[in-house]
């Protein structure tokens, strides 16, 4: 069984960005405003290092919301698969749920089974590629992505990025962190004092 580590991505692996319409802070409608925190590819390759397995696990709704297109939330994906592919970051598997509770695009608005808090995805990792859920850890910036580590069973890492804070309070993660270097930090510490 293989140890796997499950990133969101906003606020996570690449910045928020303000949107001035809205004034508020949200994922990248386009390609040219996919903009990666420092330190994330070193990041993620100390977990390779490390013999993680990494999934990229990411609620967008702002399609289903009429926010932006299926296509522009596609070629931002498309650019970040490119820069991990430029720089040997391999992801088993990417998870994106497209839906939204009180969307207005009715195709994608209903109470779907693969949002976030939901652990859907990483039930489903766990299946498909022998995760090993006990010794994985999910990574996010928001309560609903800690709630989705905890009901999957893997440790939890909150990252308290600035723009998310609304977004936390009333989840329980293992551990806090000020970014993705210092989450990947705990990984890999708390891997050589409890080796499996
Ligand atoms: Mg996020
Ligand atoms: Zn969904």
């Amino acid at each position: 069984m293989r140890k796997a580590v499950f990133l969101d991505r906003d606020g996570v692996i690449n910045r928020l960005i303000l949107n001035p319409k809205t004034g508020e802070y949200e994922p990248p409608h386009s390609p040219e405003e996919l903009d990666l925190y420092p330190g994330v590819i070193s990041s993620l390759h100390s977990l390779m290092e490390a013999g993680f397995y990494l999934f990229l696990v990411s609620n967008q709704p702002d399609y289903a919301k009429g926010k932006t297109t299926l296509e522009e939330i596609k070629a931002v994906h498309n650019k970040l698969d490119e820069i991990f592919k430029e720089n040997k970051i391999i992801f088993q598997d990417y998870y994106y749920c497209y839906h939204h509770p009180q969307g207005i695009v009715p195709k994608y608005s209903y109470v779907c089974e693969c949002r976030k808090p939901k652990p859907y995805f990483l039930l489903k990792a766990a299946k498909d590629y022998s995760i090993d859920l006990s010794g994985s850890w999910m990574i996010g910036d928001r309560d609903s992505d800690i709630e989705c580590g905890n009901a999957a069973g893997t440790r939890t890492i909150l990252i308290e990025e600035e723009h998310s804070a609304g977004y936390r309070g009333i989840s329980a993660p293992d551990f806090f962190a000020g970014d993705i270097c210092e989450a990947v930090k705990i990984i890999l510490e708390f891997s050589k004092k409890f080796p499996t």
